[in-house]
């Protein structure tokens, strides 16, 4: 068997799906590893990085021509697709809700999709292939690190000759995977941190990491399905949005990252609130994207200076602005998913086991998320 490791086409993303630290594990399969020319460089990984492990450099033609698995990080480009053969094995984040026609081009070109970001997070034997946890915990990591630089003051507490520096007062709404990682990094930077969730598991995890948990008056909690959030009704949202617009303005410094699985984001922080925040306050939104964020107004790579001086910025693609950490994290998964793919040498989509029936969406010419064949 060959796996391919595709060069992402991505404008701005910087990440490799496969890094040199795996290859060995992908060899002891049985595979040869077949890497685009120039795929890693982005990560700091030269074409040589790979060379050293045993791996083989390509062009894209020879790639996609030989490889039986082509591993990739973020979707295929409408340039890449028309590229892969019946019969090829195609595994990475490929976000299958967020582009249908996607789906039906790679089905119909006979390419078996296996999607990561379907994984069934609560299966304890599919934890190493968790590529949305590792990346998420980056994205945390780094959102946290764009709010202390955006912030003109101290996160710490700081005694000194000129005086005491106020710890910063950090928010984070939203404590999942990416909300805990960006809880964790602010307290390391000293600031006091509170989370909030309305999930109501988080209380004792937000505490175990030395943080308070906000309540907001008024506004039930409870999980959905697959210890997931359930989304709220339009009254409990509106409950939501006016309890915290009445405590947002303790804070100097807010992190959202709350998500409900295939819906948009739900909308926590209003213009209205934004304007309780004080001058120099900094809002950055970890779900900004095109279907919205978790505060209103946030778009995705962007930084305004909003009434008041709030600075609100919507999160980019942060695990690519860390790409060799991240690479090297999203490579272990995809290490992972592969040893469970490749049985005697060659890749095998068996629908019965769990993780495939979850994972695999695109399968003998037919388009089937969510398990089933549309
Ligand atoms: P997760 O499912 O682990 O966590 C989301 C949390 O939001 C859950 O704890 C859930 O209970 C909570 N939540 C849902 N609705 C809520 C509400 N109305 N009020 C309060 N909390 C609510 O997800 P995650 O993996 O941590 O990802 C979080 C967000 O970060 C997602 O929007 C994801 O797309 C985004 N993300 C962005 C980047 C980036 O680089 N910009 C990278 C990774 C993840």
């Amino acid at each position: 068997t060959s796996i391919g490791v595709v060069k992402e086409s991505e404008p701005g993303e910087h990440r490799v799906a496969v890094v040199p630290a795996v290859i060995p594990r992908l060899r002891d399969l049985g595979c040869e590893v077949l890497v685009e020319n120039d795929a890693g460089t982005g990560a700091f990984l030269p074409d040589s990085a790979y060379t050293e492990v045993g791996a083989v450099p390509v062009a894209g033609a020879e790639l996609y021509e030989r490889a039986d698995v082509l591993a990739c990080v973020r979707p295929p480009s409408g340039d890449q697709v028309p590229r892969m053969r019946r019969g090829q094995v195609l595994v990475g984040m490929l976000e299958p809700l967020a582009d249908p026609d996607l789906f039906r081009a790679l089905a119909e070109r006979g390419v078996e999709a296996v999607s990561l970001d379907l994984l069934p997070r609560t299966l304890s034997r599919a934890q190493s292939m968790d590529a949305l946890t590792s990346q998420a915990s980056i994205a945390g990591y780094k959102a946290a690190l764009v709010a202390a630089d955006a912030y003109g003051r101290y996160f710490p507490m700081l005694m000194t000759a000129a005086g005491t520096a106020k710890p910063a007062q950090v928010l984070v709404l939203g404590v999942g995977v990416a909300g805990l990682s960006a809880i964790g990094t602010a307290r390391r930077l000293g600031a006091q941190v509170t989370g909030y969730d309305i999930r109501p598991e988080t209380r004792d995890e937000v505490h175990s990491m030395g943080a308070r948990f906000l309540d907001l008056a008024g506004v039930s909690v409870g999980s959905g399905e697959g210890g997931y959030a359930r989304a709220l009704s339009e009254s409990e949202r509106d409950a939501q949005q006016e309890a915290l617009q009445q405590r947002i303005g303790e804070f100097d410094v807010v992190i959202t990252t709350a998500l409900v699985p295939g819906r948009k984001p739900p909308l926590l922080v209003t213009r209205e609130a934004l304007k309780g925040m004080r001058p120099g306050s900094v809002v950055v939104d970890l779900a900004a994207g095109p279907r919205g964020g978790n505060v209103e107004g946030s778009e995705p790579d962007r930084s305004v200076l909003i009434a008041d001086g709030v600075r609100l910025i919507g999160a980019g693609n942060l695990p690519s602005s860390m790409a060799p950490g991240a690479s090297a994290a999203y490579a272990r998964n995809i290490a992972a998913l592969l040893a469970h793919l490749v049985r005697d040498g060659a890749p095998r989509l068996d629908l019965d086991d769990e993780i495939l029936a979850a994972t695999v969406v695109t399968s003998g010419g037919q388009v089937r998320i969510g398990g089933g064949a549309r």
